[in-house]
């Protein structure tokens, strides 16, 4: 054995006493509302599938097509020869969707932020951030190079207080926030943020990774939520949530857009997203421009089991959207909980330190279009079971 990896070794082994190893599940069947996880049938209550579109015989018979029309593989980057047709029809009916002029896919969410952030701001410039922003923005503020500036949590206020400090001191400003906080639930007070941006004159852009398909009219997004059509600079998003498929996609004015296939380095340097993927997220458009009826069923459901949750005793933080936080304290704890679940067939995985702050273990429920009542009852009664067996509610 190596001994100059023997540190590996050693920082697993810590992982796994403080409750933070994470062991992954497999699925043995599609998405949806019930999954065999590990062999064993479960009530799937973590995936993003808001929507249930993963496994939509739509979706499923649009990839089928252009699997036959175009192949299975790009062949290129988006800049040399791996634009096809489909990549254009996605990018027109995207930014048609969102309300925008133009818009640019991504072979996921995370590359769509390495791709934007790095192309709009460098040394000489400052990014301004919540605090909890989602991984990929923070890695591709990393990746631009300039100057990292925090602000807290969802507060409009504390971005004006650090822009204010910070004015004069930088040549570009950019502001970023998630739209919908993936860990929590809640939303970012984009409205106040953008009268905070306008007025000092600083760029913003909203990651709305879980509020596409979510939020807004018909799942139109925070911005169209907040009605701030052409206030917000950029928009980013991703296919890999509720539009159920794989890929992201940044949204916003012509030259923005334009600027990022010159620019945007995973647009250039990682091949095009697959013909399929990219068919299945055309037709996902399609159900949503033609029906506001997954979403509205989402947040029936969505609303009728915080209700109960709540009803039960426990603590579901402050989310306002589908995403449903139980909030559990420490790791070994969420650990446990999510094991009794899983032996009472439902599947709910527990998120710990890095995913979420130390000490602010939790399950995260992950409401979803596919789940019918009698599915909520069933997790529900689960929860409740767990939940007095372990003491976490009376
Ligand atoms: C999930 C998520 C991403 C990454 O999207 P992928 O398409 O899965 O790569 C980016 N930003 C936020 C806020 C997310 O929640």
């Amino acid at each position: 054995m190596n001994k100059r990896l023997d540190w590996i070794q050693e920082e697993i082994n810590a992982l796994k006493e403080g409750g933070l190893y994470n062991r992954i599940r497999t699925l043995g069947s599609p998405q949806g509302a019930w999954l065999i996880v590990d062999g064993k049938r479960v009530l799937n209550f973590c995936s993003n599938n808001y929507l249930g579109l993963a496994n939509h015989p739509k979706l499923v018979e649009a990839a089928k097509e252009a699997l036959q029309k175009f192949g299975v593989g790009p062949g290129a980057v988006r800049s040399i020869a791996g634009t096809m047709e489909l990549h254009l029809e996605l990018e027109k009916r995207m930014a048609k969707f969102k309300g925008v002029e133009a818009a640019i896919t991504f072979q996921s969410g995370f590359s769509a932020n390495l791709a934007a952030i790095p192309a709009l701001v460098g040394k000489e410039d400052v990014l301004f951030t919540d605090e909890l922003n989602h991984a990929s923005i923070i890695d591709g503020c990393r990746l631009s190079g300039a100057r990292i500036v925090k602000y807290a949590h969802a507060s409009a206020a504390d971005l004006d207080r650090v822009i204010t400090e910070n004015s004069g001191t930088y040549r570009r400003g950019l502001t970023i926030t998630d739209g919908v906080f993936s860990m929590d639930g809640d939303l970012a007070p984009l409205d106040e943020i953008y009268e905070i941006t306008n007025k000092h004159e600083v760029m913003l852009m909203v990651d709305d990774a879980h509020g596409e398909g979510v939020v807004g009219r018909g799942g139109r997004g925070i911005v169209d939520h907040f009605g701030l059509h052409g206030k917000v600079d950029v928009e980013v998003g991703t296919f890999s949530k509720a539009f159920g498929v794989m890929g992201g996609v940044v949204a916003g004015n012509a030259n923005i857009i334009d600027w990022l296939r010159q620019r945007g380095r995973p647009f250039l340097f990682s091949s095009a997203a697959t013909p399929a993927d990219v068919a299945a997220c055309i037709a996902a458009v399609d159900l949503l421009e033609s029906s506001t009826e997954l979403v509205d069923h989402l947040w029936d459901n969505a609303k009728y089991f915080k209700a109960i949750m709540k009803e039960m005793g426990f603590d579901t933080g402050h989310s306002t959207t589908p995403i449903t936080p139980i909030m559990l304290g420490e790791a070994p704890l969420a650990q446990q909980f999510s094991h009794e679940m899983f032996e009472e067939s439902v599947f709910a995985m527990p998120l710990g330190f890095p995913t979420v702050p130390k000490g602010k273990a939790r399950i995260r429920v992950m409401i979803s279009a596919a789940h019918s009542k009698s599915d909520l009852d069933q997790g529900l009664e689960a929860f409740s079971k767990v939940g007095r067996k372990l003491g976490v509610i009376e």
